[in-house]
This record gives C-alpha cells, structure tokens and sequence, in this order.
C-alpha cells in the first residue's frame, strides 16, 4: 500500500487534469433539467444540463468558472455519471456528499471522484467541491417525485 502523501499526488493531479482539460464542458441543446448555481465563498459558478432516457442520464454537461476544485468536481461528475441510471446517480451522490462533507471513508462506487477526498479536509473547498452535487440532486429526480423519496 502506497504512503498517504503519494495518495494525495496521484489526487491532485485528477483535479488538475479535469480542470485543465474539462470533460463535456459547454451546453447541451435541448436538455431536459438545467440547474445553475454559485458558492459566493468562493467565486464559483457552475451549469449542469442533463438528459435523461427514461431512467438513463445519457447526457451531461457543465459550464461555469471558479476554482480548480469546483470545476474538476463538475468534469469528474458528468465523466462518472453519463450513462448510468438514475438510482446510480443517485448512490454516487449520496457516496459523494458521504466523503466530503460526513467524513466518511470514500465508496467503491465513485471510481475517479474518490480524487477529491482530500478535500474533505478542507470544508471551505468542499463548498467549491459539492456545488455541481447540490445542482445535480435538485433535478435528478423527476419532478412530479417529492425530493427525497426513494424507490430502490
Ligand atoms: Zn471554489
């Protein structure tokens, strides 16, 4: 097992790639839900657009500016999650908001997100990190459902 602090390297340097080198950065055409949000703390700015197919997110986009953190978040998100159905989304979610701000041990289920738990450490940088999160749990369920019912 490798030392904590080269664990810390190989996350930093996720973080940076994804904010360098965005994934699905801009708009999507005709998105089904849009959220826009900002953390003031920090500057940041982030729009999530995503498609669903029936139960399936086969689109997401971000768009925005602001620190590394928050826009490596948003590029990590839509990477992880395009694809996927909307209960798994829902589990990374809840794994997500589990590691960085309940200070739980990071999931299986998150893959490369698990390049943001240093930030747990930090709680004004995971305001930057849970900004694109928060947007994404206000549309990810259909909105006839009331927010916090869960099905499976
Ligand atoms: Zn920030």
């Amino acid at each position: 097992m490798a030392s904590a602090s080269l664990f810390d390297e190989l996350y930093r340097e996720v973080i940076l790639d994804h904010s360098r080198n965005p994934k699905n950065r801009g708009r999507l055409a005709a998105p089904t839900r849009t959220a826009e949000g900002m953390n003031p703390v920090c500057g940041d700015e982030v729009i999530l657009d995503l498609t669903f197919d029936r139960e399936c997110l086969s689109c997401l986009a971000f768009d925005g500016q602001g620190c590394a953190i928050s826009q490596a978040s948003a590029s990590l998100m839509t990477e992880r999650l395009t694809g996927v159905s909307r209960g798994e989304a829902r589990e990374v979610c809840l794994a997500v908001r589990s590691m960085l701000v309940q200070g739980g041990e990071p999931a299986a289920i998150l893959g490369d997100l698990e390049a943001l738990h240093g930030v747990a450490k930090f709680p004004v940088r995971v305001k930057c990190a849970m900004l694109a999160w928060t947007l994404l749990e206000g549309i990810l369920e259909p909105e006839e459902y009331s927010p916090g019912g869960r099905s499976s």
